[in-house]
Parts: structure tokens; C-alpha cells; sequence
């Protein structure tokens, strides 16, 4: 009976059954889902939206009809634009609508925060992050202690991993020390897609004197969040990925209320109080509020596609969204283990397993992963290659079905039993 019921939920017929109970199924139709490819890359890059296409018309529209006057004339007057986005995006981070901005790039916001949070005193002087970070946050972290005529060497500190894939809550902690300043940390580690306890870290820093801040691009848009309930103090993540703003997309941050006084780290024009801000005085009086963060001019048409995707969030809601995302990657994690686990597969998951220690994606390692991948490509499915034997699969909730992720499994079942993969190189592409 059990031996039924198991073979039964590996079937493609299963599935699709799947598939009609989901009633997040019709928000695919609003996407461009390219004919013949299984996209399971949108923690890279989120796929266009019908909503998303719209928006950016729009603004082209009225650049083109409106000229200068778009700014407050615009149907979504340019001049409150990112303000704007910026409430759309409080609720799916669960931020005060104020608390968040739409604003320059990633790693511009974290260099922004880090301006204006990291303030070395004494013995507290130390940068705490991860050996598994993404390395662009490193290299920030590394230039703020520079810029403060510290080293590296001495005052980052990394906390170690223990089987190189995930952290433990309790390492981390245990490096709060009364030497660190601020704490830099991912809320899902964009190699294995381990969730962070982000709320446990944020008491613990707090408990011991440190500020701390999360990045969330591997999180925003996939996995509901509680910032200001938290106490968190500061937050910053990229729109390409989960929320599908397009490619180089303006990016966002948070900073929790209880910072409003803080003078941003780099300030601008564009951070002076909105209704004041066209007086050109030469005496900064920053805005209340996340949108004081701003420096310059905002990129409007990097900010357009944004407007028509989170009205697709808005309709899906989070919570919705975290249902299926997590059905989605314990259904691709279940028929990896049933079909693909031993010989000669031999596939692994270097995911953790509990729902709340996962964020959208699953990394599924093998050490002919780089060839797997190629192949993968090839018959159409889009994944990616994360060095050293990592093949991420996103199954994004609002575009990704059940059936496409059982599909995804027979390819890398049919690659292995045809050896397809060994006509491929091992090299990788230059952008994986
Ligand atoms: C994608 C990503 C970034 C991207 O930074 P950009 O400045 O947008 O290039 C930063 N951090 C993490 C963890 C990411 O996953």
C-alpha cells in the first residue's frame, strides 16, 4: 500500500493534478514564458511580465507626449515614483510603508547603509558576515573598513561554515562579540538556499549591542518577511530576481523606523524633503523616512517595470506565494530522492530540508554539474551553475509549474542514463 501510494505521486499524471488545484496557475498566462523552455532561473533573473511590459509602455508614453512634465503629470507622476514602489514593496517585506525605498543598485544601498550604521567605537570597531556570502557584499564590507583605516584581515569576521553549504544560528551568535559594530548577513544564502533565523538574529545582535542588517535578494518576493515587527535595522535587496523588475533593476532598501534621525550615509538632492526639495536650499533637510536614502535623480525607466509587477505580488500575495514555492521544492526535492539519488545518478541536496530553513530554490549538486547544466540548456530547461558542483533550480511560484518541475527531473534522469552530458565541455560559460 505504501509502495502504491509512493509510485503513485512520482507519476507525470500526478503532476498534473497538481497543477489543477493550484489556484495560483493562471498568474503564468500574465508572463512571458518562452515557448519550449522550462525557466527555472528566476532567482537570477525574474521573467517578464505582461503588467510589468505595460508599465514601462506607459512611461515611455509619457516621456513622449508629456516631455519634462511627466515629473508631476505623468498617470504615476515620476516625481513620487519611487516613493510609491517603494509602499507597493513595504508589505512584502512587512515594513512600514515608509520604511522602504526603491533606489540605486544592491550594492549601492548596502555601501549607503553601511555609510551611515557602521560607526567603529573603540573596542567595537569589527564587521561580522559569512564565508559563504555573496562576494560583492564582502568586497562593500571590506572597502568600509579600508575607508575607516582599518584591516580587512583584522576586522572582518567570517563566520565558518561547517559543511560549506549552510550556517548555524548559534555560530553566528556566538561571534556577537562586544568588539563587532554591525552585523551583515543574507536571509537565504544564494548557493544552498538556506533560510536564516532572521528574527532570532536580530534579537541576539540586539541583546548584544549590535546593529544588524540583512541583504534579501535571495528572499524578497519568495519569502515573507516581518521587518519592522523584528526589529530589524536596516535591510536592502535587489528587484530582478523573485520580483521580476528586469534586468539591472533599480534596487531597494529598509530602514527601520526607530532610524528616521540618522542622517543617510550618502546624501543627495533627491533625499530632501518632497514637498521642499525644489526650494534648492543648500542646507540639507533630509525626508522622513526611508526616501531621505536617495541620492540622485531616480532611473524612471528602471523603476517602470517595477510598478506593473508588484501589482502582480499584491494580487498573489506572500503568503500564497510561500505555499506553492514550498510545495514546488518539496516536490522537486521528493522526486530527487525517489528517482535520482543513487547510482548511477548519484544527484544530492544541499538544500535544508525543513520549510523553514528554505528559500525558493533548491541546489542540487553533482560533481558533473557544470556538464549537467550545459545539457540541461540545451534541451531547453534554464538553471544554473554555481561553482564548484551546484545546479540551482527555482522553481518560481508565480510562472513555474508542478508539471514543469517533473519534467526538469526526467532531464536530468535522461541526461545520465544517455551520458549526454560528457559532449559538453567542462568549462563554464562566462556569465553562469
Ligand atoms: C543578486 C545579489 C546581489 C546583487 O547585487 P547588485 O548590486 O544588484 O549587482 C547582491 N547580493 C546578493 C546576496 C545577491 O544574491
Amino acid at each position: 500500500m505504501e509502495q502504491e501510494l509512493a509510485t503513485q505521486f512520482l507519476t507525470e499524471e500526478f503532476a498534473r493534478e497538481l497543477d489543477r488545484t493550484d489556484e495560483l496557475a493562471h498568474f503564468r498566462d500574465r508572463f512571458y514564458v518562452m515557448p519550449g523552455v522550462i525557466y527555472m532561473d528566476g532567482n537570477s533573473l525574474g521573467l517578464l511580465s505582461r503588467d510589468a511590459e505595460e508599465a514601462l509602455l506607459n512611461v515611455l508614453n509619457d516621456w513622449k507626449t508629456l516631455g519634462i512634465d511627466g515629473w508631476t503629470r505623468a498617470k504615476s507622476p515620476w516625481f513620487y515614483l519611487a516613493e510609491e514602489l517603494g509602499r507597493a514593496e513595504a508589505s512584502l517585506v512587512g515594513a512600514q510603508p515608509d520604511e522602504v525605498i526603491v533606489t540605486a543598485s544592491t550594492t549601492l544601498n548596502l555601501h549607503n547603509l553601511l555609510a551611515a550604521f557602521y560607526r567603529p567605537q573603540g573596542r567595537r570597531r569589527k564587521i561580522l558576515a559569512d564565508e559563504l556570502n555573496f562576494p560583492s557584499d564582502k568586497y562593500a564590507l571590506e572597502s568600509h573598513l579600508r575607508l575607516h583605516g582599518l584591516d580587512p584581515e583584522e576586522d572582518l569576521i567570517l563566520v565558518r561554515s561547517r559543511d560549506g553549504r549552510t550556517l548555524e544560528e548559534k555560530d553566528i551568535i556566538a561571534e556577537l562579540t562586544d568588539e563587532v559594530a554591525v552585523a551583515v548577513l543574507p536571509s537565504v544564502l544564494y548557493r544552498s538556499g538556506q533560510l536564516l533565523n532572521l528574527s532570532l538574529l536580530t534579537y541576539a545582535a540586539h541583546e548584544r549591542g549590535v546593529i544588524i542588517g540583512f541583504d534579501l535578494s535571495h528572499s524578497a518576493g519568495v519569502v515573507p518577511h516581518k521587518l519592522h515587527a523584528w526589529d530589524v535595522d536596516f535591510a536592502f535587496w535587489c528587484n530582478y530576481k523573485y520580483l521580476n523588475g528586469g534586468p539591472g533593476a533599480v534596487a531597494s532598501l529598509f530602514v527601520h523606523q526607530k532610524h528616521f534621525d540618522r542622517l543617510p550615509g550618502l546624501a543627495g538632492w533627491w533625499g530632501y524633503r518632497k514637498d521642499r526639495q525644489f526650494d534648492l536650499c543648500l542646507q540639507f533637510e533630509p525626508a522622513v523616512g526611508a526616501g531621505a536614502w536617495q541620492a540622485g535623480t531616480p532611473h524612471i525607466l528602471s523603476l517602470a517595470p517595477l510598478a506593473g509587477s508588484l501589482k502582480i505580488f499584491q494580487e498573489a500575495g506572500m503568503e500564497r506565494l510561500r505555499a506553492k514555492s514550498l510545495a514546488l521544492t518539496s516536490y522537486l526535492m521528493y522526486l530527487i530522492d525517489a528517482l535520482l539519488s543513487g547510482p548511477p545518478y548519484n544527484y544530492s541536496i544541499g538544500t535544508p530540508r525543513e520549510p523553514e530553513r528554505r528559500g525558493g530554490h533548491v541546489a542540487v549538486e553533482h560533481e558533473e554539474a557544470v556538464r549537467i547544466n550545459a545539457a540541461l540548456k540545451r534541451r531547453g530547461v534554464i538553471p544554473d551553475f554555481r561553482p564548484p558542483n551546484i545546479i540551482r533550480l527555482a522553481p518560481v511560484p508565480l510562472y513555474v509549474s508542478f508539471h514543469d518541475v517533473w519534467q526538469v527531473v526526467q532531464h536530468l534522469k535522461e541526461i545520465i542514463e544517455t551520458k549526454e552530458y560528457e559532449k559538453f565541455p567542462r568549462e563554464r560559460d562566462t556569465v553562469a
